[in-house]
């Protein structure tokens, strides 16, 4: 179908990561973006724990910035609930740790640079049909901004995919969560503190994330628990005192991605679209990368004056192309991982030390894109202890 004159070549909704990535993406092939942020500031309110891989943020096309960095790690060390750890010694750095609020205001810069027009404060509270097309969105009182293709970036909320009936991620795989921001603490600077099993946050795992020498962010998020409470309760187990600077709470994503991200005159990214690892519930670097293939195609569908959903479908194509598998295989072990009890979490500990399986981690391991050594624990000697772990759980 020939797309009508309109007063703005694409739409975005939503000026979060995989809003403004998508948004500077489609400028540089010449349309023109309009990005509308409900709230007056961008990156506010933050629920975000800040870790973003080195390589990951090159993937999105983000030079590392003091503006937004907080602090480098390097090595992650894991807690079973009996107190068994191990450590992954990455081969140099390995994960910044950002401040999310400036990290997004560098990416509305970027944006802004590049030709995006952000309209802050504008809410889009529903979606304008021509036939069954998508070509705008109404504002709170009523005004209107048309456009030729309108991108989905609402992030977790899903307002207007719920209203629509449009797929949208799964209420029941979000997970509530909860994050201190602590100072005062003693903590290794250079290392993530990751703590698996029920004990500490059933359906997920608690995290501590050193912001500094002696601050980091603290968190957990699970299933049928009170995050505040459990999370203060883990504080206080950690940390000789502490001194809570910040409190956050949120929602984790720890289900698949939705199955149609794309329709006639629309596309769906980032969290709206349950573009998230399932493992870890992070979606920066997934949401971003999809948001350059969503801002591609858009600009394409632009370009070809076509915004039909069999132009727009290329979108998904894509995307599925690049992730696809990964989250497939991140989803089964976000399955497998919230069978398993305390018990077989420690003996899958106790294997991973006994076989020095860390270092296996350590040469194929990969923040963002895990299937591989995934397959290469799977595929080691020991893992028939692993698997026996988790049949016994699942039984
Ligand atoms: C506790 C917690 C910790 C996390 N830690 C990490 C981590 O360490 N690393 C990582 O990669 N990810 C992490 N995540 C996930 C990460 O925060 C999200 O994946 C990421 O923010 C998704 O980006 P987005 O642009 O899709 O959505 P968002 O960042 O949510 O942005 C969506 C934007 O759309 C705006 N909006 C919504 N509706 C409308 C509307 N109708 N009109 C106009 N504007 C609208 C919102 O105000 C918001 O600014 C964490 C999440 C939680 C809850």
């Amino acid at each position: 179908m020939p797309i009508p004159k309109k007063t703005g070549d694409i739409i975005i909704i939503g000026g979060g990561p995989a809003g403004l990535i998508s948004g500077r993406t489609a400028v540089s092939k010449g349309v023109s973006v309009i990005v509308i942020e409900e709230h007056d500031v961008i990156g506010f309110p933050t629920h975000c724990a800040g870790l973003l891989s080195i390589k990951g943020l090159k993937q999105i096309g983000v030079h590392p910035d003091r503006a937004f960095i907080q602090n480098v790690v390097s090595d992650a060390t894991f807690h079973s609930p009996s107190g068994l750890a191990f450590k992954v010694r990455g081969k140099g750095k390995q994960a910044y740790v950002v401040d999310r609020k400036a990290f997004d205001n560098y990416l509305t810069e970027q944006a802004s640079e590049a030709g995006v027009n952000l309209k802050l404060g504008f809410q889009a509270r529903s979606l304008v049909f021509g036939d069954k097309h998508v070509i705008g969105v109404t504002g709170k009182n009523g005004g209107k901004i048309l456009a030729k293709v309108v991108i989905d970036a609402e992030g977790s909320s899903c307002k207007l995919l719920h209203m629509y009936k449009f797929n949208a991620p799964k209420r029941e795989s979000f997970l509530s969560a909860m994050q201190f921001e602590v100072s005062g603490v003693e903590v290794n600077a250079n290392s993530v503190e990751i703590f698996l099993g029920e004990k500490f946050a059933p359906g997920f795992f608690a995290w501590i994330i050193p912001t500094g020498e002696s601050s980091a962010r603290v968190g957990l998020a699970g299933r049928g628990i009170n995050v505040h409470q459990r999370l203060y309760h883990f504080a206080r187990n950690q940390f000789d005192k502490f001194n809570i600077t910040a409190k956050r709470g949120g929602h984790v994503y720890v289900g698949a991605p939705s199955r149609k991200t794309y329709g006639d005159g629309f596309l769906v990214v980032g969290d709206a679209a349950g573009q998230i690892k399932p493992t870890t519930g992070g979606g920066v670097i997934f949401g971003g990368i999809c948001a350059q293939f969503c801002g591609e195609t858009a600009a394409e569908a632009v370009n070809n004056d076509d915004s039909s959903a069999r132009f727009l479908q290329v979108y998904e194509r894509r995307w599925k192309n690049s992730m696809g598998r990964e989250l497939e295989i991140m989803l089964l072990a976000r399955k497998i991982m919230d069978k398993l009890t305390d018990e077989a979490m420690d003996e899958i500990f106790k294997t991973i030390i006994d076989y020095n399986l860390h270092e296996e981690i350590e040469e194929h391991g990969h923040i963002d894109f895990q299937s591989k050594v995934l397959f290469r624990l799977l595929l080691h000697p020991s893992s028939l202890r692993i698997m026996w772990q988790i049949i016994k759980s699942l039984l």
